[in-house]
């Protein structure tokens, strides 16, 4: 009976948690996750601490790791040196701080991921200042094998949270998300211009990210990253690229 009611709970508890995530995707978005809203062009920063020598972990490695993540999920990464460049100066910030108490056999790591982007203060619109509007933080200790191990897989699992964020904030496939109107990008900005362009040019497009293609008119095709946008010709050309076509607008 005990274990029942316990077993109970946790069914009504992982019911409540896939009932948020539904709503989370379908609806509203908490602020942290709208300021992701077209932020497709970052940096990526990769802070150490001094305590990170004593360490076995590989910074080059774990900085490569992370941009090849971001841009699997279609985000383009530009060289360091170019973070004024990106609109919005956005920036993914990485730090790792690893600390070695004296009196213990064990490592303490502190890592933390978060999004640097310019903003405008409601007060004071003409006033722009850089500020952090996601982050995540982890803080745990190990011995220094188990952190060769830890730090990149937990690292990882962070920046696989940034882009569900960043995917939930920027929905590619329009029959997943609902008609809500402010996810579409204006037709009017640069960045339809280029859109129409290419949208133009071919009879099917589709975004590099999806497994779905669409009619150029389709109003999901303005919702595709100008960036991710390809173009066919003929249907073999798509079916052979392993997409399907679109419910919506059935091309
Ligand atoms: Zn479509």
């Amino acid at each position: 009976m005990r274990t029942n009611s316990k077993m109970n709970f946790r069914i009504v508890m992982a019911m409540c948690l896939l009932a948020g995530l539904t709503a989370d995707s379908s609806a509203k978005l908490n602020p942290r996750q709208a300021s992701l809203r077209g932020a497709n062009v970052m940096t990526v920063d990769l802070v150490c601490s001094k305590g990170v020598k004593d360490t076995d972990l590989n910074q080059q490695d774990i900085r490569e790791n992370i941009v090849q993540q971001l841009e699997q999920a279609g985000i383009k990464i530009l060289p360091g040196q170019l973070w004024g460049t990106a609109p919005g100066r956005c920036r993914l910030k990485v730090l790792v701080k690893v600390y070695k108490p004296s009196d213990l056999d064990t490592f303490i790591y502190n890592l933390k991921v978060y999004f640097v982007q310019t903003v405008a203060l409601e007060r004071i619109p003409e006033a722009k200042i850089d500020a952090v509007t996601w982050e995540l933080a982890w803080l745990a200790h190990g011995s220094k094998n188990r952190l060769t191990e830890a730090v990149p897989t937990n690292l990882k699992i962070m920046t696989d949270n940034f882009i569900r964020d960043y995917n939930l904030a920027n929905p590619q496939d329009s029959e997943l998300s609902g008609n809500s109107e402010s996810n579409i990008v204006p037709i009017t900005s640069p960045q339809g211009q280029i859109r129409s362009g290419v949208a133009a040019r071919y009879k099917y497009v589709s975004s590099k990210n999806s497994k779905v293609f669409h009619s150029p008119q389709c109003r999901s095709v303005k919702r595709i990253n100008p960036e991710n946008l390809v173009g066919y010709n003929s249907k073999e050309e798509v079916i052979q690229a392993g997409k399907r076509p679109c419910k919506v607008c059935k091309p």
